[in-house]
């Protein structure tokens, strides 16, 4: 069970003064893995090289964890358990208020960060209620926006793990094939792309095939959480997504922050979800929360043109929105995807689904929804409208956690520019 410890005191500080009132205090502590160092912490503008801090013996680690941390991924890591990872946390946090030792850090702006872990499989759920509702509308303007199984169990579908990529990289514009309304199919770059604004939760600890993870330790199993943005062909989903679901719609790429913020730094953060409705059915036994499982994490999502960037304009914010909207936890969603005795391993990645607030436009989390179909388009800064996005765009999401009780941490950003199909 996490528990609030020494590690999340408001007034605990670090040698390396940048962390202080950064995304990455000592409080937070994330993970991620650079192409040159292995491995790394971040801590306000540095990285702990832990290839570096084991091989001077600024980290006494049992030969196992050691090990673990010494590879190019952070798989084994992730393997060992909820209370290996707090107790590496609790190490780096002693060693980080402790006597300097700058010799094992590195400026992150000097790292090429790459994926935190290979990520065996990927699953995509659609667990916000207010997404969910919104495209219902559009889609089925008559009768019930919900399907009748959204409000029982945590809908998805099993995603592409090969096209994750990490925040940074370019985005190419999909090929697909379109149904125009007034003529036959034809295979053309994607014209409606949009974005997902997502968080995606790593599992640390799996489960062996016929065996299920209960809702009770569920949480125990998530090593931490990312940003992730679903992008998404709209044309080509529209016309491919019956019976089976989102298929080339999806698979092009889904983006990822790089460092993991982990289930112990969130542990001053979590929340129940929201509330359910006097009319909604009760969710069966194996779905109940036993515990306040939803996270409270706040987030933006800004849009910039080629133009406005080489001109210096700031980008424009679409959105602003909290993970606390989610209808349907990350442990929920574990629970009811190994129901089965479906095995997930160390390093599968399960994303949320589209965050959406409520009512309010600029709580939505897709352009889909913002610009309703593309019939109410955006007036982007340098005079140019958006419907969905463009060549030379780029789609910015931040995140962070703040409260009265805790220090601030935050996610960075999660990041990619549209090129043209080619
Ligand atoms: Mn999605």
């Amino acid at each position: 069970m996490t528990t609030i410890d020494v590690t999340h005191d408001m007034n605990a500080t670090s040698w390396v003064e940048s962390a202080q009132g950064s995304d990455f205090p000592i409080q937070n502590l994330p993970w991620g893995v650079c192409s040159t160092n292995g491995i790394v912490v971040a801590i306000g503008d540095k990285a702990v090289v832990l290839r570096k801090a084991i091989n001077s013996e600024k980290l006494q680690l049992a030969d196992e964890v050691s090990n673990a941390l010494l590879q190019d991924s952070l798989n084994e890591f992730m393997s060992l358990g909820h209370e290996i990872w707090t107790l590496v946390r609790h190490s780096l946090f002693t060693f980080l208020s402790g006597e300097p030792c700058p010799e094992v850090l590195c400026d992150i702006d000097s790292l090429t960060l790459v994926l935190p872990a290979t990520i065996g499989d990927y699953t995509d759920f659609y667990a916000a209620r207010n997404h969910a509702t919104n495209v219902g509308k559009m889609f089925r303007p008559d009768g019930d926006p919900l399907m009748p199984n959204y409000l029982h169990l945590p809908v998805g579908y099993h995603g592409r793990a090969s096209s994750v990529v990490v925040s940074g990289t370019d985005i190419t514009r999909p090929h697909g094939q379109l149904k125009p309304d007034d003529s036959a199919p034809i295979f053309a770059p994607c014209k409606l792309l949009d974005y997902e604004l997502e968080f995606g939760a790593f599992i640390g600890t799996g489960n062996a095939m016929g065996t299920r993870v209960t809702i009770d330790n569920a949480m125990e199993h998530i090593f931490g959480v990312v940003i992730l943005n679903d992008w998404s062909a709209r044309d080509i989903q529209k016309w491919e997504y019956q019976p089976l679901g989102p298929f080339n719609a999806k698979n092009f790429a889904t983006t990822i922050s790089p460092w993991v913020v982990t289930t112990d730094a969130l542990a001053p953060f979590r929340t129940s979800g929201p509330p359910r409705l006097e009319s909604d059915p009760e969710v069966l036994e194996y779905l109940k929360p036993v515990t306040d499982d939803v996270l409270d994490v706040q987030c933006t999502v800004t849009l910039s043109s080629a133009t406005m960037r080489n001109d210096g304009i700031e980008a424009l914010q679409l959105s602003k929105t909290t993970l606390a909207n989610l209808t349907w936890s990350f442990a929920q969603m574990l629970t009811h995807h190994t129901s089965t005795g479906c095995p997930m391993n160390s390093g599968d990645l399960i994303g949320s689904g589209t965050i959406s607030g409520g009512e309010d436009k600029d709580t939505r989390g897709c352009l889909l929804e913002i610009t309703w179909r593309g019939t109410e388009p955006i007036s982007m800064p340098d005079g140019t409208a958006r419907r969905f996005l463009q060549d030379g765009d780029e789609l910015t999401m931040h995140a962070w956690c703040e409260s009265e009780v805790a220090s601030r941490i935050g996610f960075g950003t999660c990041s990619g520019v549209i090129l043209s199909a080619t």
